[in-house]
């Protein structure tokens, strides 16, 4: 589908590495940066030259390597206008609606407040690519910390515009501890069940459980399943709105 190369890696302890890369025109692109060397290794492995870094959101976990990473490479550092103060070395900044254009190609940009207020999710709409960080995790979602429940069931559920067969991206490897907790607000879903069994052997072996894709994501990720009549049920709540459902799932998983 796309002609691009994504290459993903974990570092730190659970943060993705992601790496695209298009050999026509030599753009390299790390979406965030969460350890300088881990993927200065990796480019170095592929013989990639950092062109780009697209920062998603402040957190330390995805701004750790920018300024090491500037240095060795000179990449253009591009994030969101809304946390520019607290991105270090930015050079351009972006916002909800925004088009890039990298690599010969459109890359649009979504607001996603809720995890942070300003986090943004890049959409690489050609080659049905979502870089979606800490707003939305295979079979979970990111913690709310700066904005409301509101805000991050309007971001999350935003995604549900793309076409199933994009791949999304992620920024931790979270969907092992976020499968135990789905399958206790919708034990019922065969496609969750399915994916519970896929996660863990997948895990067993060392392997990655990203990226995932809308389509699968739909089928099985609770937060964007606040309609199904099994949730409402386990959660005592058939007449509540989404948004109420949502929030509900999101404060059960900070207990859990
Ligand atoms: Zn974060
Ligand atoms: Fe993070």
């Amino acid at each position: 589908m796309s002609n691009l190369d994504v290459h993903q890696f974990i570092c730190r302890d659970d943060n993705y590495g992601v790496l695209v890369h298009d050999s026509r025109t030599g753009t390299t692109i790390s979406i965030d940066a969460p350890d300088a060397n881990a993927i200065a290794d990796n480019l170095k492995k592929r013989g990639w030259q950092l062109t780009h870094i697209l920062t998603t959101h402040h957190h330390e976990d995805h701004i750790a390597g920018n300024l090491a990473l500037k240095e060795m490479f000179g990449c253009r550092i591009i994030g969101p206008e809304a946390e520019k103060a607290k991105i270090p070395g930015i050079m351009q900044t972006v916002k909800g609606g925004d088009v890039l254009q990298l690599a010969h190609r459109p890359v649009k940009v979504f607001d996603c407040p809720g995890h942070t207020l300003g986090h943004v999710a890049y959409h690489f709409s050609d080659d049905y690519l979502l870089f979606a960080a800490d707003t939305l995790f295979s079979l979970g979602c990111g913690r709310v910390f700066e904005g409301t429940m509101e805000q991050m069931h309007t971001s999350v559920n935003q995604f549900r515009t793309l076409q199933p067969m994009t791949s999304v991206y992620c920024g931790h490897e979270y969907t092992e501890a976020n499968a135990k907790f789905a399958l206790t607000i919708e034990p019922g879903n065969r496609d969750l069940q399915r994916r519970a069994i896929e996660v863990k052997s997948l895990r067993e072996q060392g392997k990655m459980t990203c990226p995932t894709t809308i389509g699968e994501e739909l089928k099985t990720n609770p937060y964007l399943r606040c309609a199904s009549p099994e949730i409402r049920k386990v959660l005592g709540m058939e007449n509540a709105t989404d948004a109420q459902v949502f929030a509900e799932i999101r404060e059960r998983k900070n207990r859990f």
